[in-house]
């Protein structure tokens, strides 16, 4: 699956313009700066695929890339900015749900979490949709680099804690470092896996 190139397909605004549902997807969601634009990057082995989803204009999109012949990446619009409209935000989440629960080949969802803070108030939000949308989740923290072993373990817990009241959550919590390259074949593999 990931021997193919990657490129950007398309921003996503409304249901009626996502992409014929020919090959199976998975998405990604994260608060902004979680991460995610590196972590896609990582996963496809490119530099700068996922910077055209955080250029303005972009933020707010479903934006799609092709992986291979046989997939789709998909990177859901950042969550958690501090100045964002309320009817926007009110307008994200309605596609959010829309597209969560009524994409087909939608395999999984992967909620990214920063290593350093663990779930928080902010990411319980998308975790609630998930729980009542069709597809399971599973966390990813990223930026591992950034914390000892000994934070690791304790973020662990933490987050395992929280997942326990979500019934949608896949257990299994993978740690990432994009910077390092911790993670990346794991998610790969998880994500090949799901075919
Ligand atoms: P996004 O807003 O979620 O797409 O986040 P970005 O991918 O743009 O990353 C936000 C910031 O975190 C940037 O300054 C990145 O360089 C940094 N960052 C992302 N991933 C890592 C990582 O694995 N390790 C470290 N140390 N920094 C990272």
């Amino acid at each position: 699956l990931f021997a193919g190139e990657s490129i950007f397909l398309k921003g996503v605004v409304a249901m009626s313009g996502l992409p014929p549902a020919d090959r199976i997807e998975v998405c990604f969601a994260g608060r902004s700066n979680v991460g995610k634009s590196s972590l896609i990057n990582a996963l496809t082995g490119t530099k700068a695929l996922a910077r055209a989803s955080n250029t303005p204009g972009r933020t707010q999109e479903i934006n799609y890339f092709t992986q291979g012949p046989d997939l789709y990446l998909v990177d859901l619009p950042g969550y958690g900015y501090a100045n964002a409209p309320l009817d926007k935000v009110k307008q994200w989440q309605k596609l959010l749900k829309q597209y969560l629960s009524g994409r087909p080949t939608l395999r999984r969802a992967f909620v990214l979490i920063d290593a350093r803070h663990g779930i928080k108030a902010v990411d319980e939000e998308i975790l609630k949709l998930l729980d009542t949308s069709a597809v399971t989740f599973q966390c990813v923290l990223t930026k591992a680099d950034k914390i000892s072993a000994a934070e690791r373990e304790k973020v662990l817990d933490q987050v395992r804690g929280a997942l326990s009241k979500h019934p949608a959550a896949y257990p299994q919590i993978v740690l990432t470092s994009s910077e390092k390259g911790e993670g990346i074949a794991t998610l790969r593999a998880i994500i090949a896996g799901l075919e």
